[in-house]
């Protein structure tokens, strides 16, 4: 059995759905379950939706949700045999919806619960609408309904897969069924053991993909996507990076952590347990090979595998004489992140002073009131993250020679390595982020072992 997801745009038109039916058709008597995300870009539209609501602009909700149904209507109705069929499906699930619009209203409220159940509308409908199109197409399918199978914590938006029961049903329903059809599930969904709707966070199908593959012992995941696979470097900073044929769960989600959008880190996690492989595959290039992630990186040539970044962010930094000789520093600092709930992703210490650099500052000047009871603040925007990922940096000698050469003409803010044994980070400035992959993707894939890289 192997289990296949495919992504928004993967099943954004009557067209995409009929492209995933073929790629789904070759590969038949592999046993596929497939997992689909909502249609092109559903799960965004039914939030704005509901925002509407909230303002009491019901009759604006009312319209977006009329668009929405009628471009579900005209891309499902070409897809199947039965057309009242579907309609009746689509018909079911916008009257919830707009009982949901009602809600919302009457409350001006979106409670993360309400949340849910309006943002997994969007899976609901795909996987039975994809289930419907592979029939026709001649598949014989079986939809299974995920929050039956996928059962998670009360935490709503950003709910924890409880791994024993859904493992459990996976296990009963959806392995016997996938012997004899191509069962199709929804992804980002589930249910809490009371059956309460629950979402696994955004972009959460990958995870369903891999919780799935783990819960069925499958022999591989694809994951289907419009990028033919990771890349050596980051192709929206500099085009032109190779292909990586195979990378260790390690060195990919060290990747994911750092700005690499292909694929989100917690994704790989029930996979790696289990010792099982995911594949990220192009729906628009299937013939491509892709990227094979294993739990053992294989042998490689080249020290670096890629080098991800991320363009923009801030650093803050941090000054305080008083804490000379003195403890509890870094606990008040981090006591403050967390209270404004701001997540740090590098930092650099010196006896009185730590740099951290920060994605999300919303809660910056805030940050700043606060620390600024006990330290010096300086805050600069505009920086840029950078991150070379590789089997034992750590333990190899001369990759730091090699960098700093590279980075000659470049001024390095921040440095972080070591805390992880496969990554070596550092900060520039915005400005400079192109000029310095380039000359870093210059100075270690001239001569990109063929047996790791395309
Ligand atoms: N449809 C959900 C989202 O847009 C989940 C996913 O596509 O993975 O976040």
């Amino acid at each position: 059995m192997i289990v296949m997801k495919f992504g928004g745009s993967s099943v954004e038109s009557a067209a995409a759905i009929t492209r995933v039916a073929g790629i789904v058709k070759a590969r038949v008597g592999r046993r596929p379950v497939v997992v689909v995300s909502a249609m092109g870009k559903t799960t965004n539209r039914l939030l704005e939706i509901a925002a509407l609501a909230k303002q009491n602009r019901i009759d604006d909700a009312r319209q977006k949700a009329g668009e929405l149904k009628t471009y579900h209507m005209v891309e499902a109705r070409q897809l199947v045999a039965d057309a009242s069929a579907v309609e009746a499906i689509i018909d079911r699930h916008f009257a919830e919806l707009d009982a949901m619009i009602q809600a919302i209203a009457l409350l001006r409220d979106f409670p993360p619960s309400l949340i849910d159940a309006v943002s997994g509308l969007g899976e609901r409908l795909s996987s039975q609408i994809v289930a419907l199109a592979f029939d026709k197409l001649g598949m014989p399918s079986a939809h299974v309904d995920s929050r039956d199978v996928i059962h998670t914590d009360d935490r709503h938006t950003q709910a924890a897969p409880l791994y024993p029961e859904s493992y459990a049903k996976l296990k009963a329903v959806v392995a016997p069924l996938a012997e004899t059809k191509v069962v199709v599930m929804g992804g980002f969904i589930g249910s809490t053991l009371q059956g309460v709707p629950t979402t696994l966070g955004r972009g959460g199908s990958d995870f369903t993909a891999s919780i799935v593959g783990a819960g069925i012992d499958a022999e591989e995941i694809q994951i289907w996507t419009d990028v033919d696979g990771m890349l050596t470097c980051d192709p929206r900073i500099v085009p032109g990076g190779h292909l990586i044929k195979t990378i260790s769960f390690e060195e990919a989600a060290e990747l994911a952590y750092f700005g690499a959008k292909v694929l989100h880190p917690a994704t790989v996690l029930p996979a790696v347990e289990k010792n099982i492989p995911v594949l990220v595959l192009n729906s628009r290039r299937p013939e491509v090979q892709g990227t094979r992630i294993v739990s053992e990186s294989v042998p490689c040539r080249n020290i670096i595998k890629s080098i991800a970044c991320k363009p923009n962010i801030t650093v803050m930094k941090i000054h305080s004489l008083r804490m000379l000789m003195a403890h509890g520093f870094l606990r008040r600092i981090f006591e403050i992140f967390d209270r404004f709930e701001t997540p740090v992703d590098m930092l650099s210490t010196s006896e009185v002073s730590v740099s951290v650099t920060i994605d999300d500052a919303r809660h910056v000047e805030e940050l700043r009131t606060e620390l600024e009871k006990f330290a010096e603040v300086e805050i600069e925007p505009q920086r840029a993250l950078v991150c070379l990922v590789g089997d034992n940096i750590r333990g190899t000698a001369g990759v730091g020679v090699r960098i700093f050469r590279a980075l000659q003409t470049v001024n390095v803010l921040m440095v972080s390595q070591g805390s992880s044994t496969l990554n070596f980070s550092f900060v520039i400035a915005a400005e400079d982020l192109k000029q310095a992959v380039q000359n870093l993707h210059a100075e270690f894939f001239a001569d990109p072992d063929p047996e790791v890289f395309a």
